[in-house]
């Protein structure tokens, strides 16, 4: 299975933490953006094998829906879908109509994943949103009805000013709605964002570590209660509507992206489009090579991302597919590592592999780091 991602990078306005690659809406450079993408995607090599699809953004949704079905069409002509199809788009609820979720479901969308963020309207404006729960039901509600097969809501929580008890009505709000699938998202506050400069500010209204650590540990008890499995660090899926395009990324499985910023990782490179919105439209468009960054991954640092990534998931990494993979026997190669995560109770080591505990999971990314640390 390889992934196919298309970053569409243009939002309706900004909110004050993204650190995405992402430009406020207009209609002019949208349309040359497409065009260019158009462009970028005719010219690259046909796939061999299933794919999955992910349309991400920035706000998908900013674009026209046959401006979408004609995209989808153009994706599924030079990369064959799974035979079990999965194509997902992220929408932003204030823009879905009904009309909308049945041209992308006739365009062969499978999945949405609506950028919900929370349910409280205080929250919601402090993240710079302007939607509000009734249209979070009206696009789940339009999904329902076009007959789309999984409906994802993202949630985010630490965020300024929540508490356990609102971050709980965010997730029974969730809930209510009889999603298939939650993302719970910690909210990090990346520099150079407005939100940098506010916790420069007000750092006290920030959540710490430990209320963070409180807020997840409440979001893994409400959803896992509601019949959700928690499979990946911050994703909970009923069965059978796990996300295979994401499974693939943290299976280290290789996967192609279109679009300004848009990472691939193909026969052991991992290569970045450039975030420089000119530059893309610019080579794009003129079927030159996109400006960007690419290493080739190998030896250590391609086993380190492997752990890193299969540590993420509730299953685990698999000591005989990463011997098979990368030669290396896991508990040798990385026993300095393992053993104080094993003592401190974070990492759980059978014959069969080892996977992050509860505990481990709140530190998940100190900890799958360790790994790619190994020269
Ligand atoms: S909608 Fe998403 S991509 Fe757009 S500004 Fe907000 S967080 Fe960033």
């Amino acid at each position: 299975m390889t992934g196919v991602y298309v970053h569409l990078p243009f939002c309706p306005y900004i909110c004050p933490y993204c650190d995405f690659a992402k430009w406020p809406h207009k209609q002019s450079a949208a349309r040359q953006y497409l065009d260019a993408l158009h462009g970028e995607i005719d010219s690259a090599a046909p796939g061999a094998g299933e794919h999955t699809v992910f349309l991400g953004g920035g706000t998908p949704n900013t674009y026209a829906a046959d401006e979408i079905a004609d995209l989808l069409a153009r994706i599924a002509s030079k990369f064959p879908p799974a035979r079990s199809p999965e194509v997902t788009i992220e929408l932003n609820p204030e823009l879905v109509t009904a009309e909308a979720v049945k041209v992308y479901a006739a365009a062969g969308v499978t999945r949405i994943s609506i950028g919900v963020q929370s349910f409280v309207e205080p929250e919601i404006r402090t993240l710079g949103r302007r939607h509000n729960a009734a249209q979070v039901a009206s696009a789940v509600a339009a999904a329902r009805s076009a007959g789309m097969g999984s409906v994802s809501l993202d949630l985010i929580f630490a965020v300024p000013g929540q508490t356990i008890a609102s971050w709980r009505v965010s997730l029974e709000a969730a809930i209510a709605l009889a999603p298939d699938h939650v993302s719970a998202y910690g909210l990090t506050v990346e520099d150079g964002t407005p939100y940098a400069q506010w916790r420069d500010r007000e750092p006290a209204l920030f959540p710490d570590q430990d209320v963070e650590g409180d807020l997840y540990e409440t979001a893994i008890d409400v959803l896992e209660a509601a019949g959700f499995e928690h499979y990946e660090i911050s994703n909970f899926a009923r069965p059978g509507h796990r996300c295979a395009h994401n499974a693939n990324y943290w299976a280290n499985g290789e996967y192609i992206g279109f679009g300004v910023g848009a990472a691939s990782y193909r026969g052991g490179v991992r290569s970045t489009h450039t975030r420089d919105l000119e530059s893309y439209v610019s080579a794009a468009s003129q079927g030159r090579r996109i400006p960007g960054h690419s290493e080739r991954l190998e030896g250590a640092q391609r086993a380190g991302e492997a752990v890193m990534l299969a540590l993420r998931t509730a299953q685990g990494l698999s000591f005989a597919a990463f011997k098979e993979r990368y030669g290396l026997e896991f508990l040798d190669y990385y026993a300095s590592i393992v053993e104080p995560h094993r003592a401190a109770g974070l990492l759980e080591v059978d014959a069969a592999g080892a996977r992050l505990t509860r505990r481990g999971r709140f530190v998940a990314n100190d900890i799958c780091a360790t790994f790619i640390t190994l020269p």
